[in-house]
Order: structure tokens, then sequence, then C-alpha cells
């Protein structure tokens, strides 16, 4: 009897050291693969919330730039359009609109500064159900557009292409590109972008050569 109950002990402790052992062989990969899945969607994560961020910042540029770089005609044609809000006329007539100034966002319809909520990328459009909050005119559809294609695109090449930096080297020239698309109608402004279209080719050019 006492052999028996000897045997069986030998047994369990055998079998529980050997799957404490097939155990831990077999975890391993999966503990890798799911440290690796989680990486991998933090990283997808900081792309997308960079090209929302990006987005924001190319919507200022957008709105603005065609502004600040209005020539003599096209100031006069802006002053005299019932379109554009008084607001507008005011910072145009003062120039006193610039990439950098305000320094903060206001709504381009009533001159409201937007507080910190109202100026999150994306979520601050569906928060304001796409209204301006003092006014309620509408923002525009425009913007979340390029915000949502923006965090696509970053997005895509953090997917696509690895490490970091070539997505945000390509994250960087697309959103120039779509600068540049968008503001080529605007004559003054082309050759600030043309010397910021040179500076990122430069870059480009420096991060190929480092990573060659
Ligand atoms: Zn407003």
């Amino acid at each position: 009897m006492n052999c028996w109950i000897a045997s069986f002990y030998q047994n369990q402790k055998r079998r529980i050291s050997f799957n404490q052992e097939h155990s831990c062989f077999k975890s391993q990969p999966r503990l890798e693969t799911l440290i690796g899945v989680r990486v991998q969607s933090f990283e997808m994560g900081v792309f997308a919330v960079l090209g929302v961020i990006s987005g924001s910042f190319v919507n200022v540029c957008l709105a603005r730039l065609p502004l600040q770089f209005a020539d003599g005609e096209k100031r006069s044609c802006l002053l005299t359009s019932p379109k554009l809000s008084t607001c507008l006329k005011n910072h145009l007539r003062e120039k006193t609109i610039s990439l950098y100034n305000p320094a903060r966002s206001f709504c381009f319809s009533c001159g409201h500064q937007l507080s910190w909520v109202e100026n999150i990328p994306v979520l601050s459009y569906f928060l304001n159900s796409g209204h301006c909050r003092k006014c309620n005119d509408p923002i525009g559809t425009g913007t979340i557009v390029t915000e949502i294609v923006h965090g696509l695109v970053y997005l895509g090449f953090g997917w696509f292409l690895n490490g970091w930096i070539w997505p945000l080297t390509f994250s960087i020239n697309f959103s120039f590109l779509w600068i540049l698309v968008h503001c080529w109608n605007c004559q003054k402004a082309r050759m600030t972008l043309f010397i910021t279209g040179v500076i990122i080719l430069l870059f480009n050019l420096g991060i190929y050569l480092i990573h060659k």
C-alpha cells in the first residue's frame, strides 16, 4: 500500500513538473506575441493621434495662409465679400492674422477663442455637433475630413513602414503636400511654401543618407 502511495506521489510530482515545464514552454511565445501585439497597437495609436494633431495644424494653415498672404486684389475682394465675417475683415484690415497670430484658435464667424475642450482634434467636432459653441455657425466638414484623413494616413504609414523615422518622414511629406495643393492658388504664399518644401526635401535627403 505504501508502495502504491509512493508511486502515485512520484507520478504526481513528475506530472506537475512536466506540466510546469510544458506550460512554460508553450506560454512563452504566447506572452511574447501578446506583448508584441500590445506594443504594435500602442505604436499605431500614437501614429493615429499624431495624425489627427497634424491634421488640426494643417487646418490652421489652410484657413490662415490664404488670408495672411492675400494680395491687394484678393484683399479688397475679401473685404467687400458678404461671406467673410466682420471678425475676419478686421483681422485682414489690420493685418493681424498669420500662422501664429492669434496664438489660439478662434471661430472664423464670431471670433470666439476656443477653449481646450473645443480644440481637441476630431473629438471636439463631434462633441459640438460640428458647430461653434457661441454663435452656432457650422465649422465646416473640411476640418473634420482633413483631421480624419491625416489620422488614417499617419496610421497607414506606421503600419506599412518599419520603425518611427520613415513613417514620420512620409507623414510630414504628406501633410506638406496637402497644404501645397490647397494653397497653390495663393501666389504670395508660394515662396514660403517653396522654402518649406526645400527644407523638407533636405530633411528627407538627410534621413536617407543616415539610414543608407
Ligand atoms: Zn462662433
